[in-house]
């Protein structure tokens, strides 16, 4: 309503001191050493309406890398390149419980093909299925898409992050490894990983994200032109996968508490939308037990309670 429009830029500063207090409990991850210099205490939101308004509180100028939530939209790029036979062929539909680098029911469970595109083992397998001549062109077409969905040609790789990644990755490597000999991965596996650290460097600030995330809130259509830039089946599927599995193992808690599509990174960004209505990115380094978050998720409970923006 114009009434929440109204109110929102007035609040937002507010709220986002009070979520920021969380920070403190949360920890900044570190098992890619160059994540570990983030600001712990930082908060920081974005939001466009429809209409292209945009508000925005905290720390929003900060720079983070995508992480895990390009994978919604590498998932986006492979349906468009591939059709949904052949990407449901390499990857399930199914949340696993499990976290998003667990290799625990790929050996587990058979086929032996990752559970859902938003695990690292599903992702590292779409990453496989971006078409493109060369490693180097899939990467570049994997950046071109974000860089229109953003509305933002110079979105760019964060090289320090991309190869202190690249560096230490011994579980994604393995992972890997392990996906090629189930026959899930075409091409070769350093490859494929290369594709898939890329895309997790690319940097961005809340602005991108909100951006990005209003378009999957205008299922696919560009907010300035109108333009279909992503089939409206194809949003769907992602944003179904969002809710199921977009915030790892607390979506269900998630869905419970905020009630949006959303996905998170381990950099502590979050990209999430009211449907028809807001692209919303929030980025907040401390991260909770779960991965996410914890400010950002405090933030976001607090404007769907006061907004009662939840889809359920
Ligand atoms: N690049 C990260 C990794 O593979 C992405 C994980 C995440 O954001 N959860 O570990």
């Amino acid at each position: 309503s114009l009434d929440e429009i109204d109110r929102i830029p007035s609040l937002l500063p507010q709220w986002v001191e009070s979520s920021r207090q969380y920070c403190i409990n949360g920890k900044v991850a570190s098992y890619i050493p160059e994540l570990s210099k983030a600001p712990i205490e930082a908060l920081g939101i974005h939001l466009i309406d429809a209409q292209g308004h945009s508000m925005s509180a905290g720390d929003s100028d900060l720079l983070f890398t995508m992480q895990s939530i390009s994978k919604v939209f590498t998932l986006i790029l492979a349906l468009m390149d591939n059709g949904e036979d052949v990407v449901f062929d390499k990857v399930g539909m199914e949340p696993t419980g499990d976290n998003f680098n667990s290799m625990l029911k790929l050996e587990l469970v058979q086929p032996g093909i990752p559970f859902n595109p938003l695990i690292n083992a599903g992702a590292i397998a779409i990453s496989s299925l971006i078409a493109g001549n060369s490693p180097i062109e899939k990467s570049e077409r994997v950046l071109n898409f974000l860089r229109v969905l953003s509305n933002n040609r110079s979105l760019a790789y964060d090289m320090d992050v991309y190869r202190s990644e690249s560096e230490t990755a011994n579980l994604n490597r393995s992972m890997a490894y392990f996906l090629k000999d189930n026959g899930v991965l075409d091409g070769q596996v350093e490859d494929v990983l290369d594709i898939y650290f890329r895309h997790c460097s690319i940097s961005v600030t809340c602005a991108d994200l909100a951006q990005m995330a209003l378009v999957l809130a205008l299922n696919g259509k560009s907010p300035e032109t109108g333009e279909t830039l992503i089939p409206r089946r194809y949003v769907q599927i992602a944003k179904t996968f969002m809710i199921t599995c977009g915030m790892y193992n607390a979506s269900g808690e998630f869905a419970i508490q905020v009630g949006l599509p959303a996905k998170s990174g381990v950099s502590g960004g979050i990209l999430t939308m009211v449907p028809g209505r807001y692209g919303i990115g929030i980025v907040g380094p401390a991260l909770n037990r779960k991965g996410n978050s914890i400010a950002g998720v405090a933030l976001l409970e607090t404007l769907s309670n006061e907004f009662d923006w939840s889809l359920f």
